[in-house]
């Protein structure tokens, strides 16, 4: 696994990216990730996913409604878009040749653009499921890092 930050990419949330991606295996994995942030994504998401089986690119944004996104949010959106990212390289999701979404080998073009969007879709409710999960596996990682706590 490579991975790629931009430019001026916070020091905490590199950390967090290596240690979510231990959490989640996708080190593990073959592929290039790249990770940037952005001042605000179209139709104010927090993070973008984008990729195949080989390469994810994502976007963290840091503004959203013109508002700055909290560090707790971008923690949690980059634990979501890295359970995308894991998805991807693992081809549980991906679009076909004819464009189609696929997801464990199921056609789901079709629930995309009709009811099931709003009852979340699989990959979606995949990652809303485990971005806590994530965050709270890097506290309890910081919480045994603390020097205060270790010299007790
Ligand atoms: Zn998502």
């Amino acid at each position: 696994m490579q991975v790629y930050f931009s430019n001026r990419f916070p020091k905490y949330l590199e950390d967090f990216t290596y240690s979510a991606m231990d959490f989640l295996g996708v080190s593990n994995l073959r592929g290039e990730v790249r990770i940037r942030m952005v001042r605000r994504l179209e139709d104010d998401c927090y993070g973008s996913c984008l990729g195949n089986d080989r390469e994810v690119d994502v976007q963290i944004a840091t503004t959203m409604m013109g508002e700055p996104i909290s560090r707790t949010n971008k923690l949690l959106t980059v634990g979501h878009e890295l359970v995308h990212v894991r998805q991807c390289l693992m081809r549980q999701l991906y679009i076909d040749a004819k464009g189609a979404t696929v997801w464990n080998g199921a056609d789901y073009s079709y629930c995309e653009k009709s009811v099931e969007r709003s009852r979340g879709l699989p990959w979606e409710t995949e990652a809303f499921a485990l971005q806590q999960s994530v965050l709270d596996n890097w506290y309890r990682y910081k919480k045994t890092e603390d020097p205060r706590r270790i010299n007790i």
